[in-house]
């Protein structure tokens, strides 16, 4: 049995190649944000797994079974096969830490025991940023960047999601968000706010990180 590391180097090996898609796996081998999916960029078959197909063999692997070969080492037996946590495998998840070795009867009990999708639901504010980006983006890169399907993402705009008025997240213009960014760094984010009708501490604060509204660049 091949050691961690004789795995690894075998994967990075095979992945090296040139190509968009070698590039992609290469860089997302290590990839250790388990909090969203990540999800497969490229084209696969609808109903199935996504599939990496290096330059040299025109053999194709399952890149969530990459991934998590990387992750974990071989399978402990060939009736090991690579679950995901978060049951979006089919849905073009890749994500290294949403998967590990199961065997057909373990990962049929977890799915028995309904164990709860990862992050499914987006949260208000993110749905916010969403509305704010139609037109500007194509659904399929709007839905990468959250990590969610185009469906959601039309859905969403359609309005026929998330209408729930009750969120009651304010929506930021990108005026407004440049002012926030714009604010001396001595400002404190808590003399900010009252600035923002409706706003809240924690709203601005991810305003001025870049950790919401992200696209908003400032240039033309
Ligand atoms: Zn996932």
């Amino acid at each position: 049995m091949e050691t961690l590391e004789e795995v690894r180097a075998r994967i990075r090996a095979l992945v090296s190649g040139p190509g968009k898609t070698s590039r992609w796996v290469l860089s997302h081998l290590d990839h250790a944000d388990g909090d969203w999916c990540l999800i497969w960029p490229f084209s696969w078959e609808e109903d199935h797994y996504p599939k990496y197909k290096n330059q040299t063999g025109g053999r194709q692997w399952p890149v969530h079974r990459l991934m998590c070969e990387y992750r974990h080492g071989e399978p402990p037996s060939a009736s090991h096969h690579s679950a995901h946590s978060c049951n979006r495998g089919t849905e073009g998840c890749c994500n290294p830490m949403h998967v590990s070795w199961k065997t057909p009867s373990e990962n049929q009990f977890d799915r028995s025991m309904g164990l709860p999708r990862r992050r499914e639901k987006l949260t208000a504010e993110q749905v916010d940023q969403i509305k704010a980006l139609e037109g500007r983006q194509r659904p399929i890169d709007i839905a990468r960047q959250f990590g969610t399907t185009q469906r959601n993402i039309r859905l969403i705009f359609s309005g026929q999601t998330w209408r729930d008025p009750s969120s009651k997240h304010r929506h930021f213009t990108e005026d407004e968000v440049l002012a926030i960014r714009g604010a001396p760094s001595t400002v404190p984010t808590a003399a900010l706010v009252p600035q923002y009708l409706g706003a809240n501490y924690s709203q601005i604060q991810r305003i001025r990180t870049g950790k919401s509204y992200a696209w908003v660049n400032g240039r033309p």
